[in-house]
């Protein structure tokens, strides 16, 4: 008899620049020989992107499956055998955490996963919580990778979600040129319109499908249906081969990360959260080219950082004026000798625009010429004909906003990978996603 398994993977890093993704899509590859029945796409899940240790995009990985008991302890064996080889034992920059769970994860295992989204776990309530359900588990290093793999587990992408289509090189040529051609992805990001979203830069035109690090990712297509990431990536153009692909269902682009509203004296280092406050200090930019603005709400103000690399949406920011109201979308950077607990600014919706004004002395209604002040209290003098208004006022002008209301975000390439991107700003994907409706993995067979 068949039973419903979860297997949760994380931070299993090799020193040729493996990650997780691609050990799992392995894993994925090895699996479909065996008698196993899966039940959902390899889930992607990224957790809190504003954590201290993760190496890149905080990513873990979900593989859900059927299969018979003795089955599954051959997965255990397999894992068991390939993640020391993976890691290449020794190395010290992973901590790779497996869990298997048996059955529908219990609410529990979901409330983590929520957690881990936007919130700092520590490893001692992880591990007490795997040691209570039973769970099988495996860890090397300190271990912390569990955390990452309980949250995958727990985390069944309910609501919105989406797919990424990754193309994997050998391993052994991870650190050379990929050869992806820019203008197939410029071509594909045309013709794909809103079906894909973050290809391509459009401020700088650069291609952001392909990374830039030495590892075993060729490249990586993101979007709303598993058809339309095999239609793209068919249009893709390469020097080094595809070893392998797999369509993971993610909760990329969902904003997932951002569901917390939290008032200012209630946040804490490394939250992900949206923040709601009024404008009291426009934006200065400092040293490295960052603009700084500070917010206030009826618990507290801080400090807000909008960095360099996000290029036109620190120029938005900088239209903030004195009294401006916005929810921003943030990271908290903890507090250090130099400055005070900080917000890193992800995007913001602006809700509020203060009026901008600015005052101006009275026109002289003898010769039309701008008046001077004639000293403290003494009203204004002409300067042409020597007319005097003793009562008269400075005039209110009120300036033109440039900024509206709305939605503002960095462009892509400064973009989280959980960031919500404008062209999925009001699109909620609930299709069901199994069975699939194409195949979603594959391998050049060795000969
Ligand atoms: P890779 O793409 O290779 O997986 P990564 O950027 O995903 O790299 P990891 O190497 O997986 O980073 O490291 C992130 C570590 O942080 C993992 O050990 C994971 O378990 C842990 N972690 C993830 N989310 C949280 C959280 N909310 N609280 C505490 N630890 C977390």
């Amino acid at each position: 008899m068949s039973e419903e398994f979860h297997l949760g993977l994380d931070d299993i890093d090799s020193p040729r620049g493996g990650c997780t993704t691609h050990f799992a899509s392995i894993l994925v590859e090895r699996l479909s020989e065996w008698d196993i029945e899966w039940i959902d796409y390899p889930n992607l899940i990224r957790l809190n992107p504003n954590i201290p240790y993760r190496t890149r995009g905080n990513g873990a990985v979900a593989l859900r499956f059927r299969a018979s008991p003795e089955l599954a302890q051959d997965v255990i064996d397999l894992v068991v055998k390939m993640i020391p080889e993976y890691v290449e034992r020794g190395y010290p920059n992973t901590n790779p955490g497996v869990a298997l769970l048996t059955g529908n994860p219990p609410d529990r295992v979901q409330q983590l996963s929520e957690i881990a989204l936007w919130r700092v776990l520590s490893l001692k309530v992880i591990k007490r919580s795997i040691e209570e359900l039973g769970l099988w588990h495996y860890t090397l290093g300190n271990g912390r990778g569990l955390i990452g793999a309980l949250s995958a587990i727990g985390n069944r992408l309910v609501g919105d979600h989406t797919y990424e289509y990754i193309a994997y090189r050998q391993l052994a040529s991870s650190s050379e040129s990929r050869g992806v051609d820019p203008d197939s992805v410029l071509e594909m990001d045309r013709v794909m319109g809103d079906r894909t979203f973050s290809n391509v830069d459009p401020d700088e035109g650069t291609i952001l499908i392909e990374p830039h690090g030495p590892d075993p990712v060729l490249y990586g297509i993101r979007g709303d249906h598993p058809r339309d990431l095999i239609e793209a990536a068919g249009m893709i153009k390469t020097k080094q081969e595809i070893e392998q692909w797999t369509i993971f269902r993610t909760n990329q682009g969902t904003g997932q990360h951002l569901l917390h509203r939290v008032r200012i004296g209630d946040l804490r280092p490394y939250m992900s959260a949206v923040v709601h406050g009024t404008v009291t200090v426009p934006g200065r930019m400092i040293e490295g080219g960052h603009l700084i603005f500070t917010i206030q709400d009826e618990t507290g103000s801080i400090e807000c950082a909008v960095y360099e690399p996000t290029g036109e949406f620190r120029r938005i920011t900088s239209m903030l004026v004195l009294g401006d109201e916005v929810d921003l979308f943030a990271g908290v950077r903890p507090a250090s000798r130099t400055h005070g607990m900080t917000l890193n600014i992800e995007g913001m919706r602006v809700t509020a625009l203060a009026t901008k004004q600015r005052f101006e002395n009275p026109i002289c209604p003898k010769c039309g010429k701008r008046m001077k002040s004639a000293g403290h209290g003494k009203g204004f003098k002409c300067p042409k004909c020597g007319h005097r208004e003793r009562k008269g006022e400075k005039i209110v002008i009120r300036e033109e906003r440039s900024l509206d209301l709305g939605v503002y975000l960095p462009p892509p390439r400064a973009q989280r990978h959980l960031t919500r991107p404008y062209s999925r700003l009001d699109r909620v994907n609930l299709r069901p996603a199994w069975p699939p409706s194409t195949e979603w993995h594959g391998h050049v067979k060795k000969s």
